[in-house]
């Protein structure tokens, strides 16, 4: 049971991380290296340490103009993530969470990072 999780958050790693790399390079292109919440700043040396974060939570929302996407930072961008999932966890009616969550990967893959 917990093998077949493990493999299925691998598997939605490795997913992430190839769509990923499209528009990560357009938005560090787009963007300065900043982290939009704590402001730090990041170089050549650091610069996997800063996300591409996706405003509407949709990662397959990526228009040209890049209005969708915002550099974070890893522990801003897991912040922002972990305020979004309390949010259809405990904010919205659980059934309809339950039945069509397009986030409930993305909320195994959170439960899991925090063991
Ligand atoms: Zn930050
Ligand atoms: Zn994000």
């Amino acid at each position: 049971m917990s093998d077949n999780l493990d493999k299925l958050v691998a598997s939605a790693r490795a997913d992430y991380a190839k769509r990923e790399d499209g528009y990560r390079q357009r938005a560090l292109k787009m963007y300065p290296w900043v982290c939009g919440r704590c402001m730090r700043e990041f170089d050549n040396s650091n610069v996997r340490e800063l996300t591409v974060h996706h405003r509407d939570h949709n990662h397959d929302n990526n228009p040209e103009d890049g209005t969708n996407w915002e550099l974070l930072c890893v522990f801003c961008h897991d912040n922002e993530h972990q305020r979004f999932v309390e949010q259809i966890t405990y904010g919205e009616d659980r059934a309809a969470v339950t039945t069509h969550n397009p986030f409930a990967d993305l909320k195994s893959m959170m439960d899991d990072k925090k063991k």
